[in-house]
């Protein structure tokens, strides 16, 4: 599943493909993945005439500023964008086409059809969920160290939950979790009231840092994640702790774990992040 960094490098290489450009028309193949409005003949309708003025983020959700709407849409599994000549045949997957003033069209492709559509009047996407239920992002400004202190004190989970937990900090996946706490050097049972002011400044930081390094990189290409060119990135390599149970630590040379937290599988070297 693609996660915070893989989806603003999808963000970034969709502005270079499509914004500036008109949609034309829309063609809606699978109407599921249209979660509002209703009917997703109003979706067409609404779309029809509007130009992509640019494309924004927020967590793992993209939004396309129209004219009058925003469109956002959230790849979940496997949802993915890439431009296309019209001539170019439409596989069974792609359930989505979007044609482009430029002649060439834009086309979501979701093997698993998990992905979402919802398309609001511009500037109102904020007050409603999906985003209105987003807390913010571990580069915000709103991510204070009290703002974040202020929510682990206040509950009896697992670190691993509360960082999982979009409404507190949004944008942490399952892979950057387990990358986040082992740069911490904190367990992922930790109980987040046991936390010390240096350790929850240490998870800030590595928070903001970890995600920044990967979209860097590209994101991370576990899965079948790649960018609207078709490309893919390359931070898989530099996960530390993420996908290398029985393998030896970078750190200690102690043999990475992999136990369930939070009903999520979760790796963790039990030398350098010890419970306590
Ligand atoms: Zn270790």
């Amino acid at each position: 599943m693609p996660e915070l960094p893989e989806v603003e490098v999808v963000r970034r290489s969709l502005v270079e493909l499509v914004a500036g450009q008109r949609i034309i028309d829309v063609k809606v193949g699978w109407p599921k993945i249209i979660k509002s409005p209703e009917q997703h003949e109003q979706f067409q309708d609404a779309l029809k005439g509007q130009t992509i003025r640019d494309i924004d983020r927020k967590g793992k959700f993209l939004i396309f500023l129209l004219d009058d709407y925003s469109l956002v849409s959230h790849l979940r599994m496997e949802g993915k964008y890439s431009k296309h000549k019209t001539e170019d045949p439409v596989d069974k997957h792609t359930h989505v086409i979007f044609c482009l003033s430029g002649g060439e069209e834009l086309r979501y492709r979701d093997v698993r059809k998990f992905g979402t559509m919802h398309l609001f009047a511009k500037g109102s996407e904020w007050a409603v969920p999906p985003l209105s239920n987003l807390g913010p992002e571990p580069f915000s400004y709103e991510f204070s160290f009290d703002y974040f202190k202020g929510k682990l004190m206040k509950t009896d989970r697992f670190i691993k939950a509360v960082l999982l937990d979009q409404t507190i900090v949004t944008g942490l996946g399952n892979i950057y979790v387990d990358e986040v706490l082992f740069r911490s050097r904190i367990h992922p049972e930790r109980k987040t009231k046991t936390l010390s002011d240096q350790e929850i400044l240490t998870l800030k930081e590595q928070a903001a840092l970890t995600l920044q390094e990967s979209i860097n990189a590209g994101g991370s290409s576990v899965n079948t994640y790649m960018n609207s060119y078709g490309q893919i990135g390359t931070y898989q390599n530099e996960l530390k702790v993420y996908g290398r149970k029985d393998e030896e630590c970078y750190h200690c040379g102690a043999i990475v774990q992999k136990i369930k937290v939070a009903g999520r599988g979760t790796h963790f070297c039990p030398a350098c992040q010890v419970c306590n």
